[in-house]
């Protein structure tokens, strides 16, 4: 049988992961910029911390998740998504009782969704998340936005919008909620199954549906921010006006309302019309969450966060950030006692913190020679019989073609000299 890599997953050859790497680090640079400090938690979880978490009316739970049984019958699932893990781990490990209140944290890591895989869509992907836990400052909502409109920024993406929106407290939401319901009401039945089931769960994932999206009652509908209490009122605005002094590009979406259960005030998407992705395609959205904790068995703890999808990020990056990081010395030997010397030097040179490799194929110096080119070597060493029996080595600077015989016991301080000499690492 031949075998293949599940539908919906890929392999990350190394021919993309310096670029992935390069991602990666750059996310965390920026984080422990914001003082924000990773989290890692498990890849499964019990299957109710996603139903209750995420919400059991959600696309996420109903249709896309992977569960299984484990050996003792426990329903165990992989993990689609970041926060509810995060928060979990937080109320498991009181970490509301630190000292400091505001906790700062951030994630990257596989998620797994059942979905139609697609371009920048797949069933296992990565996210990049935040989340931050403890207050319920408008502050910390514009902390996280900022932090998020930093990371496209960083990125070099263009053609990003923020798009934000506020769903308001318990309070607007019940006003919201049947204002939307008397809207739809007379079109349930141009509208797909899943709306319907919708309308009576929970309304407001209506305005999320891609099925209906162009339906002409979608554009009409009325918005959240007309229901909210003055308070959620006052919070938005708050919002609206931090980001306004710190001259971040926004655009209130009235009909952003987030597929998640947990949502509550600020809720907002960083969307991106390159074309390599596909005109409005989201590549990162979170919002305010402040019931979460407080439903997982903790204290009352508001929290705001939010996700980015990695292969979305990685396809918007496009190839010019990536860099090869070429050899510092390839090492190229004739005969079995040159590579026996080989060995010998490459260790010693490793050890040193050069970067390098050798030839291990036998082969002749043409062949020996495409791999120095292909590996970006800045040096090529060559040992042939004579330069063992001389205990010298032949190093040849590939930029400037100058071949230079090198004892063995000045190798290390040849190549430094070289460096030093105005000849850079490649
Ligand atoms: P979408 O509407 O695109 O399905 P979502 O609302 O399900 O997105 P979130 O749960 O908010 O997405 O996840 C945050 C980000 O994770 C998305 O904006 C997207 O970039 C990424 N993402 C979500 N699902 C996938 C997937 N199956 N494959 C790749 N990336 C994904
Ligand atoms: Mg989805």
């Amino acid at each position: 049988m031949a075998y293949s890599a599940p539908r919906g997953t890929v392999d990350i050859l190394s021919d993309q992961s310096g670029k992935w790497q390069q991602l990666e680090q750059l996310l965390r640079t920026i984080c422990a910029n914001y003082n924000v400090k990773e989290m890692r938690t498990p890849i499964f979880e019990h299957t109710e911390l996603f139903t209750r978490a995420v919400g059991d009316t959600t696309d996420v739970v109903t249709k896309e998740m992977y569960s299984f049984e484990d050996k003792k019958g426990r329903s165990i699932t992989l993990r689609p998504e970041g926060t509810a893990g995060i928060a979990r781990s937080y109320v498991e490990h009181k970490l509301y009782s630190l000292p400091e209140k505001l906790q700062k944290y951030y994630y990257m890591g596989p998620m797994f969704r059942y979905e139609r895989p697609q371009n920048g869509r797949q069933r296992q992907f990565h996210q990049f998340g935040v989340e931050m836990l403890g207050l319920e400052s408008p502050y910390t909502d514009v902390e996280a936005m900022v932090l998020a409109v930093t990371v496209v920024e960083a990125l070099g993406l263009k053609d990003i919008k923020l798009h934000i929106n506020s769903l308001g407290d318990d309070e607007s939401r019940d006003a919201y909620r049947d204002a939307l319901k008397q809207h739809f009401q007379p079109v349930l039945n141009e509208l797909c199954y899943d709306c319907n089931q919708r309308f009576e769960k929970n309304p407001l994932r209506i305005l999320d549906c891609k099925v209906d999206r162009d339906h002409p009652t979608m554009k009409t509908a009325p918005k959240t921010i007309d229901y909210l209490s003055e308070s959620a009122k006052a919070h938005f605005d708050k919002v609206c006006s931090l980001l306004d002094d710190l001259e971040i590009d926004y655009v209130v979406d009235t009909n952003l309302v987030r597929g998640l259960d947990y949502y509550s005030h600020t809720v907002f998407e960083v969307i991106s019309d390159d074309p390599k992705l596909g005109a409005g395609a989201t590549v990162g959205a979170g919002g305010r969450y402040n019931t979460l904790i407080s439903e997982l068995g903790g204290p009352v703890v508001p929290g705001v966060g939010f996700a980015f999808g990695m292969e979305r990020l990685m396809i918007a990056m496009g190839d010019e950030m990536v860099e090869e990081d070429g050899l510092d010395v390839y090492i190229m030997p004739l005969g079995n006692e040159a590579k026996d010397l080989s060995m010998q030097i490459i260790t010693m040179l490793r050890a040193n913190g050069f970067t390098c490799d050798m030839d291990q194929c036998d082969r002749g110096l043409k062949g020996q020679f495409k791999s120095a080119d292909r590996f970006h070597a800045h040096f090529s060493m060559i040992i042939g019989e004579d330069e063992v029996q001389k205990e010298v080595v032949n190093m040849k600077c590939n930029h400037s073609k100058e071949q230079t015989i090198v004892p063995l016991e000045n190798i290390v301080e040849f190549i430094e000299k070289h460096y030093e000499g105005g000849h850079h690492h490649e």
